[in-house]
């Protein structure tokens, strides 16, 4: 039902004067309205009604395990937002003066300087508002890095196992994308790549732990390969919460990388909220970093535009700054055994579940898991409808792509053996019911209010738009 089919033509809010909205009268005549929104006419109890039971319709971390591959659908401590939520902070403007920002600087400088240990770079920009955006921020910083050597080259080397979002990237910060397959151990083959760089490969865009949960075994070697060339290695860290406090990419060759602070720090992931991709890099890339960066004197701190190498901005302002109080929050609160214990749990939780799952599904790679495991199914998308009807949130389906039938899976570190008992539990039975009912599963959910949808027709033909 939507809310437009509630709407019943007069029906008001009584608690609420018609025409009260203050300073009404100070908007010119020009801009104001000749007709009536087309909203709907609700009462308040009719919003509220509407809203609530259509938010116990939905998934939600904190409802159910959300076991989704690839996105860290993680739990979030609620401490975290009431952090973020202190009113000095929540109600501070970007136009402020410096001198009444100085608490809010100190917190980007040290959120930077925490980032930095983190990841063993030696600089870090917060103004990207995602992984995506992180990205296409590096390989910017490639260019200009590149450019200011007197060439920025043509090609990216992007892996098969590489995010989605990889390629588009590269594509469009204006090179060239060249792909090199994984061995059938899901990882990178160092021998083949070595026969792929040559002087016009300006970097390699690398996914670590990759989309098959793999961490890259050669990366050193990698890196070796790319800066005997005169490339530079960029990596994907959206999978930070595998390494934190445990490897860190500046100290296996990589030059810069990505960290998506709503998945690894405790901004809740796929909630259409703002999001944040820093990008760490080493001393030589510092320069290029987007503007303005952040100086220190003994006035206090300050921006600084003054900056003629850098890429320029890229956002409005300086980050989505909520986002990076909840980071610094989570950072230290856990403190560096904190955050190597919660890595740990994160491994033993995908480990476990792997091990559960293994004498039931085909396992798509021999090689140790790191944070998320893949196994591989025919009936992959069905089995993952019908783990709803277990009060689970499928899987990631059939992704990575170079896994067919993939069932990607990413327990994350918040949850309980008692919780992966119970999930494991579900997908056995499923793999029975595959064989003694398929027709159970192939029609699944049954236990929602809309049971199992035409996908095609909801993609090619989506009614977007209620029309009376
Ligand atoms: C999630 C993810 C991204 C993209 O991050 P967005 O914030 O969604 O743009 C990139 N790479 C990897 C490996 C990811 O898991």
């Amino acid at each position: 039902m939507l809310i437009f089919e509630l709407s019943r033509k007069g029906r008001r809010n009584p608690s609420q004067a018609p025409h009260a909205a203050p300073g009404l009268n100070a908007i010119p005549d020009d801009y104001r309205r000749t007709s009536r929104p087309l909203l709907p006419e609700v009462s308040e109890l009719d919003a509220v009604r509407h809203y609530t039971n259509l938010s116990r319709k939905n998934f939600s971390i904190d409802t159910q395990f959300y076991p989704l591959g690839s996105c860290t659908m993680k739990y979030n401590p609620r401490v975290n937002e009431a952090v973020a939520r202190t009113e000095g902070l929540m109600w501070i403007h970007p136009y402020q003066p410096d001198a009444l920002s100085q608490g809010a600087f100190a917190i980007l400088a040290e959120l930077e300087r925490a980032l930095a240990e983190i990841t063993g770079m030696d600089a870090v920009t917060l103004q990207p508002a995602a992984g995506a955006h992180g990205e296409l921020t590096g390989i910017l910083l490639v260019r200009a890095f590149l450019e200011a050597q007197g060439n920025a080259r043509k090609k990216v080397i992007v892996p098969d196992s590489a995010h989605g979002t990889n390629p588009a990237s590269v594509r469009m910060a204006g090179y060239e994308v060249v792909n090199v397959a994984s061995n059938d151990r899901g990882m990178l083959d160092a021998e083949a790549l070595a026969r792929m760089v040559d002087e016009d490969v300006a970097a390699i865009m690398i996914t670590n732990p990759n989309t098959l949960g793999v961490f890259e075994e050669h990366i050193t070697e990698v890196a070796r390969i790319l800066h005997s060339k005169g490339a530079l290695v960029y990596m994907d860290g959206a999978n930070m919460n595998a390494l934190a406090g445990i490897s860190r990419p500046g100290d296996y060759g990589v030059d810069l990388m990505h960290l998506n602070l709503h998945k690894t720090f405790s901004t809740p992931h796929g909630g259409g909220g703002p999001g944040s991709g820093p990008v760490a890099v080493k001393r030589s890339l510092e320069p290029f970093l987007p503007l303005p960066r952040l100086r220190h004197a003994s006035s206090g701190w300050s921006w600084n535009y003054d900056r003629p190498q850098s890429i320029g901005r890229v956002r409005a302002f300086y980050g989505n700054f909520g986002v990076l109080v909840r980071a610094l929050a989570y950072i230290m609160a856990h403190g560096g055994e904190g955050m190597r214990r919660a890595t740990l749990d994160a491994l033993l939780n995908a480990n476990y579940l792997r091990k559960l799952l293994e004498p039931h599904y085909e396992i798509a790679y021999h090689a140790p898991s790191m944070h998320e495991c893949v196994f591989r199914h025919a009936s992959n998308g069905a089995i993952a409808k019908r783990l709803i009807d277990y009060g689970f949130h499928p899987y990631t389906v059939s992704f990575p792509l170079i896994v067919h039938g993939a069932m990607m899976i990413e327990p994350t570190e918040t949850e309980s053996k008692q919780e992966l008992d119970l999930f494991a539990d579900a997908l056995i039975s499923i793999a029975e019911e595959v064989k003694e009912n398929p027709e159970l599963v192939s029609t699944a959910p049954h236990s929602t209010r809309t049971t199992k949808v035409d996908e095609v027709a909801a993609a090619r033909k989506p009614i977007l738009k209620w029309s009376r």
